[in-house]
């Protein structure tokens, strides 16, 4: 006679399931008074998902209410600070998904000439900089392109008038060669009997002489002679890197590469309290000592959920991008794998590592720039959802240049990312090159964010920031609407290709949030979230399209503090 009371006590708690007394609720959800406010914004032009709105109410880090003046004066208490914004332009704080800002802040301490250069600009550059260096000390700049540069070749010989007691080195644009004086050559040990490394090419004149350029792996040497940065120095250039991002309204980034090194001073700069941003960071897959010990350097806001796999290399005459088809000045006595360059990790090994990665919670970010290699990746992140079910991390596809128009959508059935450059959205001096080598057709559909879109694939902004010389939100806003050189230029690169203000905002703020996996903390105007905003001096959604790259940024809040304001 068991089984009657049995099924009279499931019955029994089947009901109580189905109607479950609130009364023991009520203290949860009874009416609170409106939370105090320590800051309330007024009289702006703040950009929130309910449409623009006039204020915003803050508590500690947190926004608790967006409105009227009016509707957020229940927050207002003695001690509420009213801040007048004077109509300004609000917008949540931006991301940048796809920055090397060790490096970046390296670099500001480089010997730096716009690209584009001519030769008499570059050597007034490192002239100005010999002037300041210490004797014997390196300096380390550029960046040229030969064309730029004029009728005079780049030598040993002009910087050696300029610097003749400090070893210069000059990058490319590439960042594939180096034009170095007789000083750096010298301590490179390089001279006319010095053989051509393997996969490297020391230029030489006519008499056998190194001319003072280095290309692939003899640049590489070359760059190994320079001494490494200290830990100290390579703190502070994090810390100017962070500062010059929250200058220009960025309250999030994602770090895209980085090994041991620089994890260490990722964590060190979270321990003086001075990482101001969230940063996910993306280890590099060859450095599997750090993928295996990442939480030592976990921090609240450093997040080492992210690894990098660089699958091909860029759409240039190197050709190391891997293109479905032929390059359209390939060297047809090369085999056809030179002629479409190739993967860097083979196919079966992509597969292997991304559904490792994916099984574990860790998204990948891939480097893919031509068309084979985004498809080797979505063929990667298709093996791991049908390994791991459907529920993995939004893995990244980064730059994608080229994406055949049959695998556009698939990063939306996947639940993939495309991550776009702006310096390979807008006619830049690396996208002249570009055209040369992938022909017109190709080009009609360069670097298509639009399609992406349409296609219902997330899409996200990386600036690269410092392979281009730029980490500027703004410029990349408005180009993303022109396609044309910022400030508006004749030639249009691929502009089926264009989207609106309101879209690029979108992959700058909300779609980089929920990228990063912080949606629910920051990426929008309104209550519940952190309160991390920019106030602008103008509003980009009014004036031309034109005009964006040139917003300044007046004030940027992080969880509610000033961390950046214009003087
Ligand atoms: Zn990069």
């Amino acid at each position: 006679m068991r089984k009657p009371l049995r099924l009279t006590l499931l019955a029994t708690s089947l009901l109580t399931i189905a109607a479950p007394s609130t009364a023991q609720f009520k203290d949860a959800v009874g009416n609170q008074p409106p939370v105090p406010a320590d800051v309330i914004y007024v009289h702006g032009h703040v950009s929130t998902p309910a449409g623009w709105q006039e204020a915003i109410a803050v508590s500690g880090s947190t926004i608790v209410g967006t409105g009227s003046k009016a509707d957020l004066a229940k927050h207002r208490t003695a001690t509420t600070k009213v801040i007048d914004l004077e109509g300004r332009t609000v917008l949540p704080g931006l991301i940048d998904m796809h920055v090397h800002a060790v490096d970046a802040g390296l670099q500001a301490n480089n010997c730096i000439f716009p690209q584009g250069a001519a030769m008499a600009t570059a050597i007034a550059t490192v002239k100005a900089c010999a002037a300041k260096a210490r004797p014997g000390a390196w300096i380390e700049g550029g960046q040229w392109d030969g064309s730029s540069l004029g009728k005079a070749k780049p030598t040993a010989k002009l910087l050696d008038a300029v610097a003749p007691a400090n070893p210069v080195v000059l990058h490319d644009i590439s960042l594939h060669s180096v034009w170095v004086n007789s000083a750096a050559l010298k301590q490179a040990g390089i001279t006319r009997d010095t053989p051509n490394p393997a996969g490297g090419v020391i230029e030489r004149d006519a008499k056998g002489n190194p001319t003072g350029v280095l290309r692939e792996t003899a640049a590489i040497a070359l760059l190994n002679k320079v001494p490494a940065p200290s830990e100290e120095e390579r703190i502070a250039a994090l810390d100017r890197a962070t500062h010059a991002m929250l200058a220009q309204g960025i309250t999030a980034y994602e770090e895209a590469l980085m090994a041991s090194a620089n994890a260490k001073i990722y964590a060190a700069l979270a321990d003086r309290g001075r990482l101001v941003q969230y940063v996910r960071t993306c280890m590099w897959d060859n450095d599997q000592d750090l993928i295996a010990q990442r939480q030592i350097y976990a921090r609240p806001r450093l997040d080492l959920g992210c690894v990098k796999m660089i699958l091909d290399g860029v759409p240039t005459d190197a050709h190391t991008a891997a293109m479905l088809e032929p390059y359209a000045d390939a060297d047809h006595a090369l085999g056809p794998e030179r002629q479409k360059g190739s993967l860097i990790i083979d196919a079966p090994s992509i597969i292997a590592k991304i559904t490792r990665y994916d099984a574990v919670g860790l998204t990948v970010k891939l480097h893919a720039a031509g068309d084979a290699s985004v498809r080797a990746a979505l063929d990667g992140i298709a093996a791991a959802r049908k390994a791991n079910g459907g529920y993995g991390p939004h893995h990244e596809i980064a730059h994608a240049n080229f994406i055949a128009p049959e695998d556009v959508a698939r990063a939306a059935q996947l639940g993939a990312t495309y991550e776009f450059s702006p310096y390979l959205w807008f006619p830049s001096p690396p996208v002249r090159d570009v055209v040369t080598t992938v022909g017109p057709k190709r080009m009609e559909r360069f670097t298509p964010v639009r399609d992406a879109q349409d296609a219902g694939a997330r899409v996200v902004m990386g600036s690269d920031w410092p392979v281009i010389p730029s980490m500027s939100p703004w410029v990349a806003i408005e180009t993303l609407v022109t396609r044309q050189a910022p400030g508006g230029s004749a030639e249009v690169l691929s502009p089926s290709q264009r989207v609106s203000v309101a879209d690029a905002v979108t992959m700058l703020t909300t779609n980089a949030a929920r990228q990063l996996g912080i949606g629910h903390i920051t990426g929008s105007i309104e209550p519940g979230k952190q309160a991390d905003f920019i106030v602008i001096d103008r509003d980009i959604f009014a004036v031309a399209p034109t005009q964006i790259h040139q917003t300044r940024v007046l004030r940027t809040v992080v969880g509610g503090k000033d961390v950046y304001s214009a003087q």
